[in-house]
Parts: C-alpha cells; structure tokens; sequence
C-alpha cells in the first residue's frame, strides 16, 4: 500500500480504498496508452469516467481487474496489490462485477441459466441457492419472469439488465462498467441506467465508463476526465461538468452536451 492510500486508510476508519490506482502507465508496443493515471475509488462511491474515444478509458478500467497488465505502476484492490505478480488474480476478480457494452450471455443458455453457471462453477453454490439468488437478482432488474428466456428473445436493454444481475450474483464488492448503455437503442438507455442509479443508491461502489452526462451530473460522487491517457480533472460532478478549469474538458463537454 502507499503512504497516501495508508494515510486514506486511517482517515477512512482503517479501510483502505477499494481501488487504488498510483502512477499507471500502459502502453501497447510504442502506443503509450495511459501516462501516469492516479485514481483511488472509496467503499460506496460512484466515479463517473469521461473523456473522448481512445484516450485510454476502457484501458484503465481493464487494468483494474489485470484483463490488461500496467506496464509500470500499482494497483489495488480492496487493499490488495492485483499488480504484484504472486497475487491470486482469480480470488480478487471474484469480487468484482465487469459489464461491457457487448453483453456477452452464452446466446445457448436460458437466462437463469446465464446467472447460474458462475456461481455454480466458480463459487460452487449448489443449483437450488444459485437459483434463489439469481431469482432474487432477477428482480432487482425487473426481469423477474424472464428466467426461462434465451438471450435472443429479449431487447438489448433486457440484455444488458440480464448481464448485470448475473454479476451481481455473484455478490461482489465493486462494479465495473465500460459504457454500458453505449451499444443500446435510445429508448433502451433509460431502464439501464435506472438500475445503475438503484445500485448506486444501495451504496455500491461503482467505476462507471459513460457517455451519458446527465447519469453522471445526478448519481456521480466524483467525475473524472481522461484525455491523451492522464487525468485531466477530477472532482465533483458539478464542478467537473458544470464548471470545468480546463480548456480540454470544456472543448469535450461542448461536443457531448
Ligand atoms: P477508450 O476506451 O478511451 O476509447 P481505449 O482504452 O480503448 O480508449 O484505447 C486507447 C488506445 O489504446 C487506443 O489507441 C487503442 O487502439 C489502444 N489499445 C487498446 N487496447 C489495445 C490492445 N489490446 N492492443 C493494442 N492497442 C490497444
Ligand atoms: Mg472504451
């Protein structure tokens, strides 16, 4: 741990961050990707990450869960360095839910089963409790009769729902989504992001990839703009939305908002 998540730590009542990001670089062959990111998410809190396309967002968030190994740099998870090469990656990634803009259900399974071959497989629940947790899940996103379901019978909206109950069956303690809504139709875009606002509002802590300003400005606890792979501005939404301090940040919001 670092003397500053240390120092967090104390001031947090002896938790450390659940992530903990400190001096990430990455870069893909000569392509410096991210250039020094410095980024530490608290239990609870929703961090909303903006910027424009490939300015290393998706990069960052897959650094998180090792899916892309920094090429110097540390980060943590819930106190745990998921850089240091001895580290169980598999036990940390298990407390971490990723949804992507792709959904990626097995398109050959029913929805119930979608929910339950994680927690059957890796957490070896048995069927009846896999079954009763991915029902409850179901629930929390409205799709409570869609167990039976296969994946091609529902919308892309009802997809996405879908693949965030089966993350959250398997109870972690972070969510990770890179923008979620982004492959969606329009109309689609709304019952997605109200099940990130209950999230949200149960107190996960969620790092959020988005497009989307206004579930940023109004469920956000921090905003942070990325571009040309650093940290541009983090802080408050209504201070990084509504009042940006830079040139970069406000060109950005003009062409998003
Ligand atoms: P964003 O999510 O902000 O659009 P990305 O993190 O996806 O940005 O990509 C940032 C840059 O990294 C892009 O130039 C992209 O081409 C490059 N990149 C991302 N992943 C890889 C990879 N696996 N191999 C090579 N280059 C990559
Ligand atoms: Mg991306």
């Amino acid at each position: 741990m670092t003397a500053t998540s240390m120092a967090k730590a104390t001031a947090t009542g002896g938790r450390p961050p659940v992530i903990a990001i400190c001096d990430v670089h990455k870069s893909f062959g000569e392509n410096q990707v991210l250039k020094g990111i410095d980024l530490e998410v608290q239990a609870g809190e929703v961090v909303c990450v903006i910027g424009p396309s490939g300015s290393g967002k998706s990069t960052l968030l897959r650094c998180v869960n090792l899916l892309e190994q920094p090429t110097s740099g540390t980060v943590h998870v819930e106190g745990i360095e998921v850089t240091d090469p001895d580290v169980d990656i598999d036990a940390v990634r298990r407390r971490i839910g990723m949804v992507f803009q792709q959904f990626n259900l097995f398109p050959h399974l029913t929805v119930m089963d979608n929910l339950t071959i994680a927690q059957r497989r890796v957490l070896g629940r048995k069927k009846d409790e896999a079954e009763r947790i991915a029902r409850r899940n179901l629930e929390r996103v409205g799709l409570a009769d869609r167990g039976d379901a296969y994946p091609a019978k529902l919308s892309g909206g009802q997809q996405q729902r879908v693949a965030i109950a089966r993350s959250l069956s398997m109870d972690p303690d972070l969510m990770l989504f890179d923008e979620p809504t982004s492959a969606l139709d329009p109309e689609l875009v709304g019952d997605v992001l109200a099940v990130m606002r209950g999230l949200a509002a149960e107190g996960m802590t969620m790092l959020v990839v988005t497009h989307e300003m206004s579930f940023a400005r109004e469920v956000a606890s921090r905003v942070v703009f990325m571009d040309g792979g650093v940290v541009v501005e983090d802080g408050h939404p209504d201070q990084v939305i509504g009042n940006p301090q830079h040139a970069r940040t406000r060109t950005f919001l003009s062409r998003v908002l």
